[in-house]
């Protein structure tokens, strides 16, 4: 992991799935507003560089939450699958936003 160290930034994104097969996009961003770290419960400034978290869910739809860099590096890293870094362009809103659109149907169905 510890090549992903330091990701996402402004060129390179990370992309993987969660442990219940779900799609994550990990982005890096500017805060407009205040939030609320998903990781820690602690508080995200205006203006503050942290990582946006995208779920696209295997029957479509898409969720996300704000982390801070260091909590995502420490907590959702470990729990990701497959995580890897993409160009930036891959996962901009438009593209990820289409992706949760459509249920993923040619993936493999879970078990049971
Ligand atoms: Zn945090």
């Amino acid at each position: 992991m510890r090549s992903l160290s330091g990701l996402p930034n402004r060129r390179q994104s990370l992309t993987g799935f969660t442990a219940d097969g779900d799609e994550i996009w990990i982005i890096r961003s500017i805060s407009q507003k205040l939030y609320k770290c998903q990781g820690c419960y602690g508080s995200i400034g205006v203006g503050d560089e942290h990582v946006v978290v995208q779920y696209i869910a295997r029957a479509g739809g898409t969720e996300h939450s704000h982390w801070h860099q260091r909590c995502a590096e420490q907590i959702l890293y470990p729990q990701s699958r497959s995580l890897r870094p993409v160009a930036a362009k891959e996962s901009s809103r438009d593209r990820l936003e289409k992706r949760g659109k459509r249920p993923s149907g040619r993936r493999r169905r879970p078990r049971g």
